[in-house]
């Protein structure tokens, strides 16, 4: 396994609730945070928090396309 460390360009996390969303974004979408974070490792889409045992596993309460880990910079 590569522990490269690979982040994709063009999107950021929400530093409180690590929702991904389009660099020029002002706000965040599910919270309102202006944090964010630009670099970040995995996503994780979640349709339906309900149903999903790794949404719960994560706390993710809310439908919405997530990043599995912020990088620290
Ligand atoms: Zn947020």
């Amino acid at each position: 396994m590569s522990t490269r460390k690979r982040t994709l360009s063009g999107y950021k996390a929400c530093k409180r609730c690590k929702t991904v969303m389009p660099e020029d974004a002002k706000q965040c979408p599910n919270c309102g945070s202006e944090e964010f974070v630009f670099k970040w490792r995995g996503m994780i889409v979640v349709i339906d928090p309900q149903k999903s045992c790794i949404a719960k596993r994560l706390g993710l309460e809310k439908p919405g396309i997530y990043a599995l880990e912020l990088v620290e910079e």
